[in-house]
């Protein structure tokens, strides 16, 4: 049977639609299966986002009801509470109601001519010969196949469908376990400051957050390698010095449970009719564990490669390897930096977190930080802000502490 459709995207995340969005932009006729009945929602995602990053990718400005904050100041505290305050000159970061900005991203894709289905779950994959050709979804009970010319998995970090194609999910030993929490009655927090709690104590393997809003509330989690999240955020909130001071009496409105990967992308995102996008191929930042700006990224690099492999009528993996050559260049050099960052600042001790933090303060890290505009592509920033001595000095240190741990 001829397909109808040239695409179909599983999963109406933020990854999902702007494939789709590109994929429509380029003539495909495609339609999203979102299982849940309304997109966006439920959230999980704090929706901190360069401001520089949604520029380059056609997203900003955005409206003032979906950016809820914007920010010209990081604040970064060891367990003990020393702090290393990096202000910049202007806004670098915002935070997205990420509901809203879903329901953008997907209305401006429905504008576009994309079809949704909401409330409509894909069971699996159909294949022929090993060749992806379509999707089984379910719709209230009722099963239907739909046939497409190539199915782009936007399903997020489970993965499930993924796995139908023989292809291997992300390594678990990047898995860190997160809580995010919307929180009221925060005290003494700058409004254009994002708060950045480190160490084992309170957020083994990751970092706690805390990001308000104009209206008094704000964001806080965490995530962690083991352990519970929620313990965490609990001692995080009453025990940690600088933090227990500005959420000890806070109210926890709402609260969510979710996972990262921090491992780097997936080897192969690619297969005979498909291409995976997003959190389950775990185009995040191993450092932040931010995953919207290289997930849109790929989205968009796998929206050109599937609409000119539509075109040519060659949708095999032999064309489609295209993808993970694209994304590579795109962000392969930045993510194998933050890979070896996030290693690095998981074998430091929190003693050491704090010697550390001390020693950029006096140094000036912080000022030769107040330039910087580029926050993703993190390995690029690196080297542009080496540049700087109190950077030498700073790499110095942190050499002889990285060479001590691996000694
Ligand atoms: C606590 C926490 C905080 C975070 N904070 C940030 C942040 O500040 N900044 C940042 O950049 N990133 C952040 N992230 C990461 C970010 O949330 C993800 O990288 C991003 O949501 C990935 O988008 P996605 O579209 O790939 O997947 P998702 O947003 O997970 O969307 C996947 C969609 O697919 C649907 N779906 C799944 N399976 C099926 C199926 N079989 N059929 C139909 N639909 C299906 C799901 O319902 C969902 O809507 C955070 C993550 C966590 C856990």
């Amino acid at each position: 049977m001829t397909p109808l459709l040239d695409a179909v995207v599983v999963g109406g995340g933020p990854v999902g639609s702007f494939a789709a969005l590109n994929l429509a932009r380029l003539g495909a006729k495609v339609t999203v299966f979102e299982e849940h009945a309304e997109i966006g929602v439920p959230s999980h995602c704090a929706g901190h986002l360069s401001i520089r990053s949604l520029r380059s990718l056609g997203l900003y400005p955005l409206s003032g009801k979906i950016v809820e904050n914007t920010f010209a100041q990081a604040n970064f505290y060891s367990p003990t509470g020393t702090e290393l305050s990096v202000h910049l000159a202007r806004p670098v970061t915002c935070a997205v109601n990420r509901a809203l900005f879903d329901g953008y991203l997907a209305e401006t894709a429905e504008a576009a001519g994309v079809r949704y289905r909401l409330s409509s779950r894909v069971r699996s994959l159909l294949t022929e010969n090993g060749f992806v050709k379509g999707v089984s979804v379910e719709q209230k009970d009722k099963r239907e196949d739909i046939l497409a010319k190539i199915v782009v998995d936007a399903e997020g970090i489970s993965s499930r469908l993924l796995k139908q194609t023989g292809l291997s999910a992300f390594n678990r030993g990047g898995l860190v376990y997160a809580v995010e929490a919307e929180i009221e009655n925060v005290k003494d927090v700058a409004s254009d400051a994002v708060e950045v709690f480190m160490g084992k104590n309170y957020a083994p393997g990751f970092y706690g957050w805390l990001i308000p809003r104009l209206d008094g509330t704000a964001k806080v989690g965490l995530a962690t390698r083991t352990g519970n999240p929620k313990e965490f955020l609990q001692r995080l909130m009453l025990k940690h010095p600088v933090a227990s001071k500005q959420l000890g009496k806070a109210r926890i409105m709402r609260m969510a449970f979710h996972s990262i990967s921090l491992g780097g992308s997936i080897a192969r995102a690619y297969a005979d009719g498909f291409l995976a996008v997003g959190d389950v191929a775990s185009q995040v930042k191993p450092t932040t564990g931010g995953g919207v700006v290289f997930g849109l990224t790929c989205a968009r690099i796998a929206a050109e490669v599937a609409s000119e492999a539509i075109r040519r009528g060659d949708v095999s993996s032999n064309y489609l390897g295209l993808y993970q050559k694209r994304c590579k260049e795109a962000l392969g050099f930045d993510v194998n930096v933050m890979l070896r960052m996030r290693k690095f600042l998981n074998a430091l001790s929190d003693e050491q977190l704090d010697a550390a933090l001390r020693f950029c303060a006096q140094i000036g890290v912080d000022k030769a930080l107040g330039d910087v505009e580029e926050i993703d592509f993190q390995g690029q920033t690196l080297l542009t802000v080496l540049k700087k001595p109190a950077m030498w000095a700073a790499l110095a240190y942190f050499l002889t502490l990285y060479l001590t741990a691996h000694s």
